[in-house]
């Protein structure tokens, strides 16, 4: 990253960006494939991403949670309150992502969104997935996921096809408030 002309949006208490709250039509949309990734605008938009995900504390943000409908999004699983076994890893920015292979294995864990405040759900997920995608300098990367990572892939991803983990529950009974979450099972982990 060598944007410097980004400064006087991220150092004001003002920032650039706003979280795209459910209901909003942009988490519906499908995203845009990315044609030029070196592109300032893109490369920017990634910065932004980069910003917003560690103001808020998440592990993952999509572009159309940020209002822009890109095939874009930034995972960095680092151990926290809300995941204290997450592993840690540097932000990485995935654009135009594919799943190549989904393992028939799946795990329910729980799971919150930026989009989505306040509620935890527990999501059923593919526990391996061989996925491919361009990184922040245009090369393509092929990998095999597994676990939380995969989780955290297949969230994002979502976002990218206009789904939230809400639309993933396997029944409404599966989603709940996140104190009641705090309360029944942060201690567990
Ligand atoms: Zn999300």
């Amino acid at each position: 990253m060598s944007q410097t002309n980004t400064d006087t949006d991220t150092d004001t208490n003002n920032p650039s960006y706003s979280i795209a709250q459910l209901g909003h039509a942009v988490l519906r949309q499908r995203a845009e494939k990315v044609t030029d990734i070196l592109a300032a605008e893109c490369q920017q938009l990634i910065a932004q991403m980069m910003v917003a995900v560690q103001e808020a504390g998440g592990v993952g943000i999509a572009a159309p949670q940020i209002h822009h409908s890109k095939r874009i999004f930034i995972m960095c699983s680092k151990p926290n309150d809300r995941y204290p076994d997450a592993p840690l890893m540097a932000p990485t920015a995935i654009i135009n992502p594919e799943i190549l292979h989904y393992s028939q294995e799946t795990e329910k864990d729980w799971e919150g969104c930026l989009s989505v405040p306040s509620m935890r759900g527990l999501v059923p997920r593919h526990k391996q997935i061989t996925v491919r995608y361009f990184n922040q300098q245009g090369e393509q990367q092929q990998q095999e996921l597994t676990g939380f990572i995969a989780r955290i892939f297949q969230h994002e991803m979502d976002h990218l096809n206009g789904l939230t983990f809400i639309d993933q529950l396997d029944s409404t009974k599966d989603l709940i408030s996140e104190s009641e979450w705090y309360q029944q099972f942060a201690n567990q982990a």
